[in-house]
Order: structure tokens, then sequence, then C-alpha cells
């Protein structure tokens, strides 16, 4: 299970909104394991640009985060995207990147511009399958 405040969900269907038709892309930083808790969303520039239905987080923006999360509660504990016009699935492209099994992908799907859903996965690239993370929300 992840933890997302309503705060942070809402930040990230704004970003999902702005972006649109482009995808948005940000790093989700945490604690905990059971359950996993988002403490901070780490915004980042989506380097596939307008390219389409992808996404490419800008590789600084993790290491700078890994360097400042070191030695603390705090890591990255996965990251956030949006499928402008699609569902909150992840994609075949979005699985044949998934490098990182232990990392949660939160997805918003975005439809005319409004976000109208966000689903967390555990994506396996190796195993060739995603799998439903269930998500909740604190006040
Ligand atoms: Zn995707």
């Amino acid at each position: 299970m992840i933890v997302v405040e309503p705060t942070h969900l809402k930040a990230i269907a704004d970003a999902a909104e702005a972006a649109y038709p482009n995808e948005c892309c940000g790093l989700l930083v945490g604690t905990g394991r059971r359950p996993v808790r988002v403490t901070r969303l780490l915004p980042a520039a989506n380097l596939a640009g307008s390219s389409g239905n992808r996404f490419e987080l800008d590789p600084r923006v993790r290491l700078d985060a890994e360097r400042s999360l070191r030695g603390t509660a705090e890591r990255v504990i996965g990251h956030y995207h949006s499928h402008p016009d699609g569902s909150a699935l992840p994609s075949p492209t979005d699985l044949a990147e998934a490098w990182e099994p232990e990392l949660i992908w939160l997805i918003v799907g975005v439809v005319d511009g409004q976000a109208i859903q966000t689903q967390a996965h555990r994506l396996d690239r190796a195993l060739g399958r995603s799998r439903p993370v269930a998500l909740a929300t604190r006040k």
C-alpha cells in the first residue's frame, strides 16, 4: 500500500493537467515499507518533451535526490507521470522501461485536459508484468 496525502494527489493532478497534452513527471520521496508513505514530491522536467506518449525523467533530479536523501529516513520510493488521453494503467512503453521493480509508479489518466484517475503500480520488466498497488489518502 502507498499512502499519499490529498495535497500531494492534487499537486500531481494539477501538474498532469498543466502538462497536457504532454506528460508530466516527477519523483515520489517517502518513508516506510508497509505502508510506504509519500512525504514529498520532486517535480522533474520531462526530457521527452512533446514527443508523444512517453516520459523521460531528468536524471539529474534523481541523482540530486539520492544524494540529498542519503543518511536520512526518506528515500526515492517511486515516481509519477501522466497519460494524456489515456488510462492510469501502465503502457507497454512503461513496462519496457521498468528497470527498477521496487519503485512505485503513480500514473494519472488525463482526458480532455482533466485528470480523471490516479493509480499506483509496481512494474517488473523482467517478469513482463505490472501489479496494482493499493493507494490510500489521509487527511
Ligand atoms: Zn506511462
